[in-house]
């Protein structure tokens, strides 16, 4: 089974997703990557949704990833004693540390640190921005706020706090308890939200000490500051236009999406393009035609995914949002002006072996007739520094390892496929062939290039190149055991 489009699609998981059944029909539909999103559900509720995916892939033949995504430290406003209640414009509206149940005066903000943070005049944001104040006076318990633009406030709704630096600690207990469970579980990825500084993400990365690879969600105006150092230090970003959109002005958010979309590209660090994707199609079976332009932008600037929200893990429309995100990719990736737009970014090329190795890789393979770029991978990296150049051919990722396999499902372009492990690069051609031919990408007669790093099982070696024939032959030959 191949997906016939490089971008890749992550499905967020939920109560519109969760029996096996419909995760197979996702997995069908064109989910690649599964994302388990820990503000939501219980430890038992993902190790299910876990278990059944891991089946899936066992049934499927085929690695999917799983991306748990942690909370972070999200704000939030306590409970209110009945229901919702309405704001209006120019109301004053109390927060404090008191948990008796809210009215429509007051209520709690479990979060000392934010009124030692506050400033005056400074802006305070409920339930995604949807209802603003300003701050007008306040003390180590308290913020007195007028409310600048009313609306409907309801138990647990988010905070934003913009203006102010929050001294937040990156991971709640809850996250380590989070990060600890989905680690053992055995996800490919952790997503940490609301990240600061680069700090956070170093102290993301020891508790999880390599057990899944680290995504940084950019949500913070700090973040967008501190980006070339985050992102050396991440192994993924996400753009998570949700909150970001909230933080900043709205509009700041598509030249900060350009920005690091790029800048991922260049680093070979896959990004996900993320939020309000396909948002109308949770209830509606159509999207709107601005929601289907942004995710072919996304596609356009060469991000490595795209995801689905609330769409896929609380919609009515779970399977037909993934139908429209993969009749989107392949509309744009069949487009001429997509490959002038990706040719012309490609990043300054860099003088190492390896990046020659995958410069040379896609050069012969738009010079003569190539299947596919085969590239064996320990690590990962050899296959991400050739995702980095966006070949029009297929890439072929081969690994004896699970764990780098799942990782690089993320990854644009990448069709992961496990191997016997070999020690000799002869035995790595003779896979790479049956691989492409068993995989539909190649057939008799038809060439492809290999590319390794040798010896084998040493991380960042790719040094070796060669163009084989998909000779039944030549598999025949030589017993790869
Ligand atoms: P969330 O993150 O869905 O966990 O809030 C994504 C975003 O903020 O865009
Ligand atoms: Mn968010």
């Amino acid at each position: 089974m191949r997906r016939h489009r490089k971008i890749k699609i992550v499905a967020t998981l939920g109560p519109a997703s969760s029996d096996e059944a419909m995760i197979r029909k996702l997995f069908d539909a064109g989910a690649d990557v599964f994302r388990l999103n820990m503000s939501h559900g219980t430890h038992d509720d993902h190790r299910a949704r876990h278990a059944a995916i891991r089946r899936i892939e066992e049934e499927t033949g085929r690695p999917i990833a799983i991306l748990a995504d942690l909370q972070g430290p999200k704000l939030r406003v306590g409970r209110f004693a009945a229901g919702p209640i309405e704001l209006e414009t120019g109301q004053k509206f109390r927060f404090d540390l008191n948990d008796a149940p809210g009215d429509a005066s007051r209520v709690q903000l479990p979060h000392p640190e934010i009124f030692a943070a506050l400033e005056k005049g400074a802006g305070l944001l409920v339930n995604d921005g949807k209802i603003r104040m300003k701050v007008k006076d306040f003390g180590p318990d308290f913020a007195d706020c007028t409310v600048t633009a009313g609306g409907e406030i309801s138990n647990n709704k988010g905070v934003n706090v913009p203006d102010v630096v929050l001294p937040l600690a990156a991971l709640s207990d809850k996250d380590k308890e989070d990060l600890e469970f989905a680690c053992e579980l055995g996800v490919d990825w952790l997503a940490l939200s609301f990240v600061q500084r680069p700090e956070d993400v170093e102290e993301g990365k020891a508790l999880a000490k390599g057990r899944a690879a680290v995504m940084v969600k950019v949500e913070k105006p700090a973040a967008v500051r501190a980006f070339d150092e985050i992102l050396r230090v991440s192994d993924g970003i996400m753009v998570a236009r949700g909150d970001l959109g909230v933080e900043m002005p709205v509009h700041s958010v598509p030249p900060i999406q350009k920005r690091m979309v790029r800048a991922c590209r260049a680093a070979a660090k896959p990004v996900i393009v993320a939020t309000q994707m396909l948002e109308s199609m949770i209830d509606s079976p159509m999207p709107t035609r601005a929601e289907v332009s942004d995710v072919a932008n996304a596609i356009y600037e060469g991000a490595d995914a795209v995801m689905l929200s609330a769409e896929s893990a609380a919609g009515q429309y779970p399977v037909e949002a993934i139908q429209t995100m993969d009749a989107v990719a392949r509309s744009v990736e069949a487009d001429p002006t997509y490959r002038q737009i990706i040719e012309s970014s490609r990043s300054a090329k860099l003088h190492t072996i390896a990046d020659g190795i995958v410069t040379a890789a896609r050069e012969i393979a738009e010079t003569t007739d190539i299947a596919a770029i085969c590239a064996f991978t320990q690590s990962g990296t050899t296959a991400l520094i050739c995702a980095r150049e966006r070949p029009r051919v297929p890439i072929i990722a081969l690994s004896p390892l699970d764990e780098t396999l799942r990782r690089l499902v993320l990854t644009w372009g990448c069709h992961c496929v496990k191997t016997p492990s070999v020690s000799r690069f002869k035995e790595a051609v003779v896979n790479a062939v049956r691989a492409a031919r068993d995989h539909n990408f190649a057939e008799e007669g038809n060439q492809i290039v290999v590319i390794a790093g040798v010896p084998f099982r040493v991380s960042g070696t790719t040094n070796i190149l060669r163009i084989a024939p998909c000779d039944e032959r030549l598999i025949s030959s030589t017993d790869p055991e």
